[in-house]
């Protein structure tokens, strides 16, 4: 059998990059993670580090203000994963990502680069609305920048991030579902399609030794949980047996209200309201030169909507 790459995780303190830690040590990669000198004090990530060491990770020192120091933790490996942060209302770091891409050219050595873009296709969103578009056109800059320096890759489209779209019942700036009440954006219909973060995180890893993913883009479309709002509200009804009061907001009402929110709060609307108005996540096929994750990977047994939704009883 063919040797597992040794992978590097960037971002592996992150929200999702914790998790990518984990599922490549479970399948059983040499990892590395990197360590950023300048988080300093930050005792929770430096635990965190820590626990990855336990588990049986490497730490590496460097630096994205520091070229060479990315260019020495590189060479150590044949994968490179990125998750750095790029959700406005957390952090927005996606175009740091050309530093790194600059230390893999240079390095030429690796053999697949996963940047961090784990969300909405970016290359199907060019009629975007501002301001949430700067997500996708920034994903789209780094992916230009992986191409032209030759850089095997592996884009990951893992659709909605479960914690946030079914802890808050597909509703902005909820991420713990009511037992009294939700409301519908529009008539609540559009089929959106919810990924367990850390399932998320086992089909990546799954794709980096996978010769029928190299240089493509694979969407993460778990078929059981591809499912309108109302679908969700339906699950989350029947586990707490009982149904919530409801109401709906309209597409004219929910952009009017988005104009008076900040910046960071405008990027995150505009993008449910793709997916939740226009249904961006599922309305279109997957065609040629691009694969789907629970086909390739059917041994996955990947968590339900209904399975992740128990945890909020
Ligand atoms: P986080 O906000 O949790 O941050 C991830 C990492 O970014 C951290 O580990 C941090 O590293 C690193 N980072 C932040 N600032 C810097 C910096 N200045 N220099 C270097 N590293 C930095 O990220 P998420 O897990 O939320 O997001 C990861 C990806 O997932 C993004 O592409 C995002 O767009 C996507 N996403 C998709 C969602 C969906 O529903 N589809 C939802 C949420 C995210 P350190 O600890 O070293 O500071």
């Amino acid at each position: 059998m063919a040797m597992k790459s040794k992978v590097l995780i960037v971002g592996g303190t992150g929200y999702l990059g914790k998790r990518l830690v984990k599922a490549s040590l479970a399948q059983g990669h040499e990892t590395y993670v990197l360590h950023r000198e300048e988080i300093g004090v930050d005792i929770e990530k430096v635990q965190m580090l820590l626990s990855f060491k336990q588990q049986g990770a490497h730490l590496v020192i460097g630096s994205f203000n520091d070229h060479q120091s990315l260019v020495k933790v590189v060479k150590l490996v044949d994968v490179v994963i990125c998750a750095i942060s790029g959700v406005h209302i957390r952090s927005h770091q996606i175009l740091l990502q050309l530093k790194l891409v600059d230390a893999i050219k240079e390095v030429g050595n690796v053999k697949r680069f996963l940047p961090s873009e784990f969300g909405t296709d970016p290359a199907r969103m060019e009629n975007a609305m501002e301001p949430g578009r700067v997500t996708f056109e920034d994903k789209m800059v780094v992916r230009r920048a992986i191409e032209e320096a030759g850089i095997p890759f592996t884009y990951i489209s893992a659709n909605c991030f479960a914690g946030y779209f079914l802890g808050g019942l597909c509703q902005p700036g909820f991420i713990l579902p009511s037992r009294e009440q939700v409301r519908l954006l529009g008539d609540g219909n559009q089929k959106a399609i919810y990924v367990d973060e850390d399932d998320i995180a086992t089909y990546s890893i799954k794709t980096i030794d996978d010769p029928r993913t190299l240089n493509k883009t694979v969407y993460i479309r778990p078929p059981q949980n591809i499912l309108s709002q109302r679908e969700v509200v339906q699950i989350w009804e029947k586990l707490i047996g009982k149904e919530l009061l409801k109401s709906s907001i309209s597409e004219q009402e929910f952009l009017a209200i988005m104009k008076d929110q900040d910046y960071a709060e405008q990027v995150g609307l505009t993008h449910y309201y793709h997916v939740c108005y226009e249904g961006c996540l599922a309305n279109f096929e997957i065609g040629d030169g691009a694969e789907e994750a629970s086909k390739l990977y059917p041994e996955v047994k990947y968590t339900t909507v209904e399975e992740y939704m128990t945890r909020y009883l």
